[in-house]
């Protein structure tokens, strides 16, 4: 019996093996020429892969966290106003961070599983003088996703700086930061970006870059401080040598692999075959009697999916599902943590995946004592997924 499972969580996700190749080869130094030319080559690429041919790349060790951590710590000044359009866990997260830095922070919040109407961004933009403006485009503790497009423009004619926090969302989800209007994109390395853990990443537009010239204030994170750091990116994609911190070597070189193998998927079509993977594994959690926590098809994310427990079915399914092969992810949002699960569909998630991932949620439910007919969730996806 194959001792491998599946791992179908929303991040980290299952990775490409010459992914796996680039992180497993011999460490060299960060000074080296053939890691230089890796390094500037992923900048290039990240602006590529983020739709922001004028953006400014960062590469830096760390989680995605860190990268929210590096957006505020270099955008916030003591004393300046932020919204955010709060659709989460993750949200809150956001907030606490510009919080930390000073910003005093006023928040959109809809029902969990709903984001806010367009008409009251508008208005909530309009009641103050926001320097900032955060918006999580895939809560991933929700599975809903965010308006992207519409708020940021809303944002940027109420004159405010828009920070996406695109952990669940980059090179997934269409995100066209610069046609869009997006000041900061970031993410992370371990979802649809296709990297182990470990790096942060983000672009930042030339109204975050001035902005972030123009501080009356000294960064007051010394690790995450953009003067630290910009001129080492500019070093590399300039290839010559240089030195801040340390960089991830093995995980630079492989986030230059899968960026490579992602332009080679075509943005256009790496985002449609998102979509078509979303949308099947959601009309199959339907066929298979289960809610989701978004509440209409439209506020829903496709690089996740967030299956509620059917009646008399709870947390222990994931036990089954695991039995059968495929590991899927718990509960996040604290207000519902034990009546939902999610399931991770995203980077070089494939068709066969999705079908598997079905299968193996099929055979749990059995497991789980659950009524209903088996088949009727791998019919409904394969519907979707067959051209
Ligand atoms: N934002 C979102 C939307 C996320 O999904 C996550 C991680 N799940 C984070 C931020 C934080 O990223 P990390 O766990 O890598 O620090």
């Amino acid at each position: 019996m194959k001792g491998r499972k599946l791992l179908m969580i929303p991040g980290p996700i299952e990775f490409d093996p010459a992914v796996m190749e680039a992180m497993g080869a011999a460490t060299t130094s960060h000074v080296a020429p053939d890691f230089i030319e890796a390094f500037g080559q992923a900048l290039e690429r990240m602006r590529q892969v983020w739709l922001a041919p004028d953006g400014q790349p960062f590469i830096v060790a760390g989680s995605g966290t860190l990268a929210m951590d590096l957006a505020a710590a270099n955008l916030v000044e003591p004393g300046d106003r932020a919204l955010v359009i709060n659709t989460g866990y993750f949200s809150d997260r956001m907030a606490s961070i510009l919080e930390r830095y000073g910003a005093t922070v006023d928040h959109l919040r809809a029902p969990v599983g709903d984001r806010p109407a367009t008409k009251d961004v508008e208005r909530a933009l309009g009641q103050a003088d926001y320097k900032i403006t955060a918006i999580t485009h895939v809560d991933t503790s929700t599975a809903v996703l965010a308006d992207v497009e519409n708020w940021t423009r809303l944002s940027r004619q109420a004159g405010s700086l828009t920070i996406v926090d695109g952990v669940c969302s980059v090179a997934g989800e269409v995100l066209r930061q610069q046609a869009w209007g997006v000041d900061v994109a970031l993410t992370a390395s371990q979802k649809a970006v296709g990297v182990p853990p470990g790096l942060a990443l983000l672009v930042a537009g030339s109204r975050a870059m001035d902005a972030f010239r123009q501080r009356r204030y000294p960064v007051a994170n010394y690790y995450a401080d953009w003067n630290n750091w910009l001129p080492i990116m500019e070093a590399y994609e300039a290839r010559r040598p240089s030195y801040f911190g340390t960089p991830a070597v093995n995980l630079v070189a492989a986030l230059n692999v899968s960026l490579g193998q992602i332009l080679v998927e075509g943005m256009e079509a790496r985002f449609e075959r998102h979509y078509r993977m979303g949308r099947a594994v959601k009309a199959a959690v339907a066929a298979l009697g289960m809610g989701q926590v978004p509440l209409r098809d439209e506020v829903a994310a496709h690089t996740l999916t967030a299956p509620r427990y059917p009646e008399g079915v709870d947390s222990s399914l994931l036990g089954h599902i695991k039995a059968a092969g495929v590991i899927v992810a718990g509960g996040l949002h604290p207000a519902i943590k034990t009546e939902y699960f999610r399931i991770g569909h995203m980077g070089v998630t494939n068709v066969g995946d999705v079908l598997a991932t079905i299968g193996a949620i099929e055979q749990g439910l059995v497991a789980a004592g659950y009524d209903f007919e088996p088949g009727a969730g791998l019919a409904a996806a394969q519907a979707l997924l067959v051209d």
